[in-house]
């Protein structure tokens, strides 16, 4: 049997408590979160942010990082109970070294602002770090490199809800086979993580009909979130 993290193709329910004790099984400490992931190659010994954004910018494990002027890791909360996921830095993410601060990233703050968030509250990261070079969609090898950085964001950030923005982070977080189409709008569960996609806000820039399902995600998203927020702190 494969020991990696399965992708969630089909929703999950929340698993009901075990009856028994002898139906109790002990969980391993850390599975991966991320299919594909082994856990040996997310950095394990890394438990520090700081850390893992010093390593993530000493990185030269795939061609992105000498086409591009900065590794941009991540932005915000590291203690937020959300965490949002993008596909790569465009050209204005890799001159500020900081996610979605160009015209997608505007419009991002727009639908957060509208759904109650700030971009203070909540972190933000992509699933590759380095700009490809003219925006071209990240390679699947440039993407098994990076997605090791990203499980161990996650891992150390724990958050407690996962946003994909647009088809590549859905992909990568929730199955390599996900259509964006079928998948947004739908709560998935992976190791008591609940995980949902919606579209890219570039996407919304190309094609207005996008802006609704968007904020229906978007609210659904919202409400969870406060759930969360009502419950833990
Ligand atoms: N698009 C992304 O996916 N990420 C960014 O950081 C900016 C634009």
């Amino acid at each position: 049997m494969s020991n990696e993290q399965p992708g969630l193709f089909a929703e999950i329910k929340e698993p009901e408590m075990p009856k028994k004790p002898e139906e109790i099984v002990v969980a391993k400490a850390y599975a991966p979160f991320l299919p594909g992931v082994k856990e040996a190659e997310s950095y394990p010994e890394i438990k520090d942010y700081g850390q893992l954004g010093e390593l993530a910018r000493d990185c030269q494990r795939c061609r992105l990082r000498e086409g591009c002027k900065q590794v941009v890791f991540g932005n915000g909360n590291i203690r937020s109970g959300i965490l949002f996921i993008g596909e790569g830095p465009g050209q204005d993410e890799d001159l500020q070294g900081i996610p979605f601060v160009g015209r997608a990233g505007k419009l991002l703050n727009k639908i957060l602002e509208a759904a109650e968030f700030t971009r203070e509250e909540v972190y933000i990261a992509n699933v590759v770090k380095c700009r490809p070079p003219g925006n071209r969609l990240p390679s699947p090898d440039e993407v098994k490199e990076c997605r090791n950085y990203l499980e161990a964001q996650i891992r150390i950030i724990k958050p407690r809800i996962v946003v994909c923005l647009g088809a590549l982070a859905c992909q990568t977080v929730i199955d390599s086979k996900a259509k964006i189409g079928q998948t947004r709008g739908k709560w998935f569960l992976r190791n008591g993580i609940k995980i949902m996609a919606t579209y890219h806000p570039a996407a919304l820039l190309r094609n207005e009909n996008y802006k609704r399902p968007t904020w229906d995600d978007f609210k659904l998203i919202r409400d969870e979130y406060k759930k969360l927020t009502l419950k833990d702190f």
